[in-house]
């Protein structure tokens, strides 16, 4: 604590993203990226542009990169807005939309950013308890005061809310923004984007980290009404009108045109999240539906944080959850098929010592 903090320094609790250690001898199922790296295109298009174009400004509108992403999601270029990493695009959504004094909402089992911009901007909040199965109740969600917010699927539960509840949602809160952060919608099925025309309070977030395989690139955005966006574009410019960069847009231009290889990796993802779901049932484990790239399970017996301190020392990071609402949990990203069998070796080598 220094004597020169403002207060907003002073209440603000930062996000702690998961461990990034040493990764080249390390099986990485923290954090939830794609196992798989970016396509061929996509670094060819990077590279492209560090021969030719690195010493000039990106364009502060980002017009090309919004233009592919409006003919991807059926909308107008208008309806796009483009940050660094949805991270960035949260950040300016939650000073865009929501105010102090005016109580907003989120399920108390949900991504840990939001309490952190929540408090930083000063902005009160409500923490929705989930169903005792880890679903969403949709009806607590109706007549908020200052705004909503919720993963779609739910992280760290993976569990997919489905659009008729969504509508519901939609309809019960004329008067406040409802942002749907669909990080990890190319696992699951139906986006709220097909929303975005018949409500002018959605504001739909996605990203190029998890299904695009581009983490490492910071690339996230919002689709939403005309109106929205341009509330978003008038906090971006108040802080850096240059938020992605040159090989940010040209990478993330070239991820969306690779439709071939997004759909083999993403039907590759869900396959093995198949497989590794079965295989964790056999061993014990309740494993709650997933729509996303990772897993959320608990063990009948085994203490969940004794699971995740014996994988770290073994080389696997995982995730170990306790909070309110979460007892005894782990959430273990799916990697390709190769470190799941390693995963699994691991698993059956440490449960079978125990017993
Ligand atoms: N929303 C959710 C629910 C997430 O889990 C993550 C990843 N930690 C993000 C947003 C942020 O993703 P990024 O900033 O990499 O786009």
């Amino acid at each position: 604590m220094s004597k020169f903090w403002s207060e907003a320094v002073k209440r603000s609790s930062p996000y702690v993203p998961g461990e990034q250690m040493n990764i080249s001898n390390l099986i990485k199922l923290n954090t939830n990226e794609n196992p798989y790296p970016p396509s061929q295109q996509v670094k060819e298009a990077i590279q492209s542009e560090i021969d030719t174009n690195l010493q000039l400004y990106p364009s502060p509108t980002v017009d090309d990169l919004r233009e592919e992403l409006a003919t991807t999601y059926q909308l107008n270029k208008d309806q796009v807005f483009v940050g660094n990493g949805s991270d960035e695009v949260l950040a300016f959504s939650f000073m865009a939309f929501f105010d102090p004094g005016r109580i907003i909402r989120f399920p108390a089992v949900s991504y840990s950013f939001y309490p952190v911009y929540a408090k930083l901007f000063d902005i009160p909040y409500e923490k929705v308890a989930l169903n005792r199965d880890f679903t969403l109740p949709v009806e607590k969600f109706f007549q908020a005061d200052g705004g909503v917010i919720f993963p779609n699927p739910n992280a760290p539960t993976s569990i997919y809310l489905d659009l008729q509840a969504i509508r519901e949602i939609l309809d019960n809160n004329p008067d406040c923004v409802v942002i749907i952060d669909e990080a990890y919608i190319d696992f699951a099925s139906a986006s709220a984007v097909s929303l975005i025309n018949t409500y002018e309070n959605l504001l739909v977030i996605q990203t190029f980290s998890k299904s695009r395989s581009l983490a490492g690139l910071r690339v996230g955005f919002a689709l939403g009404n005309k109106q929205l966006i341009e509330g978003l574009n008038r906090i971006k410019d108040s802080f850096n009108s240059y938020t992605i960069d040159r090989l940010a847009i040209a990478g993330a231009k070239a991820a969306l045109k690779d439709t071939t290889y997004f759909d083999y990796t993403i039907t590759k993802i869900k396959q093995t999240r198949e497989w590794v779901t079965s295989e964790m049932k056999k061993r014990g484990f309740c494993v709650l539906p997933s729509s996303a790239n990772f897993i959320f399970v608990t063990h009948y017996k085994e203490a969940a944080e004794d699971l995740y301190k014996w994988f770290k020392e073994n080389g696997i990071l995982i995730r170990y959850f306790q909070s309110p609402g979460i007892d005894n949990y782990l959430r273990i990203t799916i990697g390709t098929d190769e470190q799941m069998r390693t995963f699994f070796e691991k698993l059956d080598y440490i449960l079978e010592k125990k017993n």
